[in-house]
Formats: C-alpha cells, structure tokens, sequence
C-alpha cells in the first residue's frame, strides 16, 4: 500500500478523515515516472499539507507498506493492512478469527487502545467471553 492511499481513504463506517496509519513492515520499490502529490494529508510526513512546510512525495512513492493498521480516531475501528492490501470492510463481513489472529500477530507494536477496545473486534471481548463461559 503506498502512504499516498491515506489521503485518498476515509473510515468506510464513519467517514472520519484521515485515518491513523501505523507501519508494521515497509519494503523500497522503484517509484513510478508520475507521481500525484498528496492533496489533503500527507501520512509519510504525519500532517495536513497546509500545515507542513514541504511535502517529499516522491519519497514516500518509493516505499510500499506490506502490512500495518489504519485506525480511525473517531470510531475505534481499526483496518488490517496485509500484503500490501489494506482491508476496508464494514462490520458485517469481517472475519473475526482472522482479524483477531492479526491482533495478536502484531500486538506488539499496536496500542492498548485498539488492543483492548477496538471495533469491531478485540482481545478484550475475547478474554471476557472465556471468562463469562467459566
Ligand atoms: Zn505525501
Ligand atoms: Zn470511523
């Protein structure tokens, strides 16, 4: 997934813009001829791009995001990002055992914020369904 994608997505549930990207795993590719620079928000430089001084586009087309998360702010949903794909489905057709089997890949590096209380999975209402069982 290229950084540049972020200023063109916004949560699919909500329509927050921009949504937060968080890298896991970034590889270098030869960028293309054309390149469009971002309009609104620039991820690679973490800022709206009236407000920061320059934006290095080109930079940040030579890089392509393997695997790492979007979240929204606004409704704490969060957005697997695998193999270069970001995945932006709504609720209803999210896998669980798959999205739960990526929070606990990367539970490292993703905060305790989307861990415990992110939608519309997390590791928090897995815990408690054990406990409730019990
Ligand atoms: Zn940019
Ligand atoms: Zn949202």
């Amino acid at each position: 997934m290229k950084f540049r994608l972020v200023d063109l997505l916004a949560c699919p549930i909500c329509k927050h813009f921009p949504l937060k990207l968080d890298i896991f795993e970034v590889y270098e590719i030869t960028p293309p001829e054309k390149i469009v620079k971002c309009e609104l928000y620039c991820s690679y430089h973490g800022g709206f791009v009236k407000d920061l001084e320059r934006t290095e586009c080109e930079v940040c087309y030579s890089k392509e995001i393997k695997s790492g998360l979007l979240t929204c702010p606004s409704c704490k949903r969060w957005y697997p990002i695998e193999d270069d794909i970001p995945r932006m489905l709504p609720d209803e057709i999210r896998q669980q055992r798959e999205d739960l089997a990526f929070l606990r890949k990367w539970r490292d590096k993703i905060s305790s914020e989307i861990l415990s209380g992110g939608k519309p999975f997390n590791l928090n209402q897995v815990t408690s369904g054990v406990r409730e069982k019990n």
